[in-house]
């Protein structure tokens, strides 16, 4: 793969969609009103709409390593604020993956320099979870339900921003928690007990 490569394509693209559609970018300029905010991980195995089955305008996308939804992430809180507040989603979804390199990362102690902080979140996780995690002997098994882990934990913190919190409230909105399986391609829902997560912590992250 080449970078001229890259702008064949595109320019294969452009008339595949005009084909479909004499009006699909016309209508793509005029603005967004996607249903979904999706956080998921920046591996190149897991792209956002591909896997869904959507597209353009479709599904308001952000990526880091490992699907972290940190509170003191100014990146993701913005993309949370904009997508929830102006955007008016209806879901939000965090995304993770089995075979995650940086779930993996987290759960060796090796240094990563600038990675150790941002994978210090994922130790988080570990640590409220060493109970369950401790008892599974399987390393991969354990691996597995660390990425699943993860994902719920990160919902949580989704659940205690006031932006959620609120759009909760006024519309409805959903946190999903899911997980791709890049070994099948599958796709899973967690089933993530939205409503109970919400009102357990609602009382100490309660915002008016
Ligand atoms: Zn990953």
């Amino acid at each position: 793969m080449n970078l001229d490569q890259v702008f064949e394509n595109n320019k294969r693209w452009v008339k595949k969609k005009l084909a479909g559609d004499s009006d699909y970018f016309k209508n793509l300029g005029t603005g967004q009103n996607p249903e979904f905010l999706y956080i998921g991980c920046s591996d190149s195995r897991v792209t956002a709409e591909d896997l869904m089955g959507l597209g353009p305008g479709d599904v308001f996308v952000h990526r880091n390593i490992a699907n972290m939804v940190s509170g003191n992430d100014l990146n993701v809180m913005s993309v949370v604020e904009y997508a929830v507040e102006h955007l008016k989603v209806n879901h939000v979804v965090v995304c993770g993956h089995y075979a995650c390199g940086g779930v993996k990362a987290a759960m060796q102690s090796s240094d990563l320099g600038i990675l150790n902080p941002w994978l210090r979140n994922i130790r988080d996780v570990y640590r409220l979870h060493k109970n369950e995690l401790g008892v599974i002997q399987d390393e991969s098994k354990k691996y597995d339900r660390l990425v699943e882990l993860n994902v719920q934990e990160q919902c949580v913190n989704l659940i205690k921003t006031a932006a959620i919190q609120k759009a909760f409230r006024d519309r409805g909105l959903q946190v999903h928690g899911w997980v791709f399986d890049v070994h099948s391609g599958n796709l899973i829902d967690l089933k993530i007990d939205f409503y109970n997560i919400l009102k357990n912590i609602m009382e100490i992250y309660h915002l008016d």
